[in-house]
């Protein structure tokens, strides 16, 4: 494996092409969801100031798949570019364009008394053309909602535009179909979730599971991360990728920033109890949590609540997005957040992409690599080089790095060989209950001397009561 370093791409480059890459789409050069929705957000300022109206246009390529199915990676390129090349001379300059993800295409246009025709051009061509080198054609969704008429916010109208697609697509539609409230059943199903999740915080249905993470060189258990779960009585468990955006939209999601936080101090305390002292514990906040003016003090507060608290080395995961979006509020929390003992990991980094500039600086512990770029890494001559940058541009900063999503022994190697210094995922340990963690913890120094875990590690016992706190310093 070739290592990617600064020297060998040239500074200039290296930092142009993680940028380039971070913000296109790779296949057809075009703007990715990162870049539109910054540039939407834009446009709509410019908009509202001059009184314009917007048509924000979703395509959907149905048939993406089965042209996978068909024809592998090159027939799904042939149909996407075939689809982007149609799309492209439709949007004029202050217009935008983007692959918003695998499967689809969004559009911002400037609306007029003809937008409505100009619309249904863009979708009835696009259905039409001859994927080149196939017998097959785009099978195309569209949807539109409109600025300022249906939404205001840049994420409302994509989020509108997307909900009229699937309308569309149940029609098998061959014209953008303008979104209407009622068809928000997305919505209703939200807003129904939203009153089960209240009752849930209030009758204990939210609980905490575990998940290790390990040093990829010795083996060492460094810390655990806590996720929480949702056991509905007749939905059933409902993921937290579900219930967490619902949560942040609704507020709910301090009640359960606190909740996760208690919970994981009353449990790292009986782990403590139990012989186990855990070398860092850490908790998941949302860039809404963190925004709280008394974010800082609300962490401070649980830690004292708990007897042990200031004995435990909280970790508190958080994503780019709020970096993103307020570099000084994000800096000044993670300041109190160093001046009460508590770290911070950058949580699923890699899928936005934040400046090198940007991190200068600013007292973080830990990068964590989000699993897309980890799955396969052994594999994919994309994700490896992907995960050498990063691992890269951490050690720069003096920050470790955890890969999330560690599934196989391919993958850990390949990881290791990189330079990451931790890994997490199912390979080790499914998140568990706290006894099931206790219990892992517990055999884990005997399991990763046997079987194929064997020639993994280094021959270093695991001691987690007389560990050095390894993780909390900056290596
Ligand atoms: P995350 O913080 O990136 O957590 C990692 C996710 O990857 C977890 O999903 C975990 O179960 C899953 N995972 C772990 N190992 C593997 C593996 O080897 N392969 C695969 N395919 N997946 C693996 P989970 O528990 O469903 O959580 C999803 C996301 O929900 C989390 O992503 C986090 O962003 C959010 N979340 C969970 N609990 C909380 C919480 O208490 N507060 C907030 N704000 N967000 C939470
Ligand atoms: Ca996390
Ligand atoms: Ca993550």
């Amino acid at each position: 494996m070739k290592p990617v370093t600064q020297q060998t791409l040239g500074e200039e480059f290296f930092f142009q092409s993680l940028e380039y890459g971070f913000h296109h789409d790779l296949i057809t050069s075009l703007p990715n969801y990162v870049s539109f929705r910054k540039s939407l957000k834009q446009m709509l300022g410019n908009a509202a100031a001059a009184g314009q109206e917007i048509a924000v246009l979703w395509i959907d390529v149905l048939n993406l798949r089965r042209e996978y199915s068909i024809g592998g990676d090159e027939g799904a390129e042939r149909l996407i570019r075939t689809v982007a090349d149609s799309l492209r001379p439709w949007v004029n300059g202050g217009e935008l364009i983007s692959r918003y993800s695998d499967q689809c295409f969004v559009i911002a246009l400037r609306s007029d008394d003809r937008i409505e025709a100009r619309l249904n051009w863009i979708v009835e061509e696009a259905s039409h053309l001859h994927i080149r080198g196939s017998e097959g054609k785009p099978e195309i969704a569209a949807g539109v909602a409109f600025f300022p008429e249906d939404a205001n916010s840049s994420e409302d109208l994509i989020r509108f535009a997307s909900v009229a697609a699937v309308s569309a697509a149940g029609t098998r539609g061959r014209y953008a179909v303008p979104f209407q409230p009622e068809m928000n059943v997305a919505l209703l199903q939200e807003r129904s979730l939203e009153k089960d999740l209240r009752i849930a915080l209030h009758e204990h249905q939210l609980t905490l599971v575990y998940q290790p993470q390990i040093d990829l060189r010795t083996g060492d258990i460094l810390g655990v991360e806590g996720l929480t779960r949702w056991d509905h009585p007749t939905r059933g468990p409902v993921s937290p990728t579900q219930f967490i955006p619902v949560a942040e939209r609704s507020n709910l999601i301090h009640e359960i920033f606190a909740h996760s936080l208690r919970r994981l101090l009353i449990d790292a305390a009986s782990w403590r109890a139990a012989g186990v002292t855990m070398p860092s514990v850490a908790v998941n906040a949302s860039a809404a949590n963190v925004r709280q003016e008394d974010f800082v003090s609300i962490v401070e507060r649980e830690l004292a609540a708990n007897p042990l608290g200031h004995n435990t080395q909280l970790d508190i995961e958080m994503t780019e997005s709020l970096l993103m979006d307020d570099e000084d509020l994000f800096s000044e929390r993670l300041k109190g957040l160093r001046a009460i003992g508590v770290n911070v990991s950058l949580d699923d980094f890699g899928t936005r992409y934040t400046g090198f500039n940007a991190l200068k600086g600013l007292p973080l512990n830990t990068m964590k690599i989000d699993k897309c770029f980890v799955h396969g890494v052994d594999r994919s001559a994309q994700a490896q080089s992907l995960c050498q940058t990063i691992v890269v541009m951490a050690r720069q900063l003096n920050l470790k790095t955890i890969a999330e999503g560690v599934e196989d022994f391919g993958e850990l190697r390949a990881l290791r060989e990189i330079g990451c210094n931790a890994g997490q995922g199912y390979l080790f340990q499914k998140p568990v209950p706290s006894d099931q963690l206790l219990r892992f913890v517990h055999e884990w120094p005997e399991r990763k001397k046997q079987g194929k875990f064997a020639c993994e590690f280094l021959d270093v016992d695991v001691n987690l009561q007389n560990a050095p706190n390894t993780f909390s310093g900056i290596v």
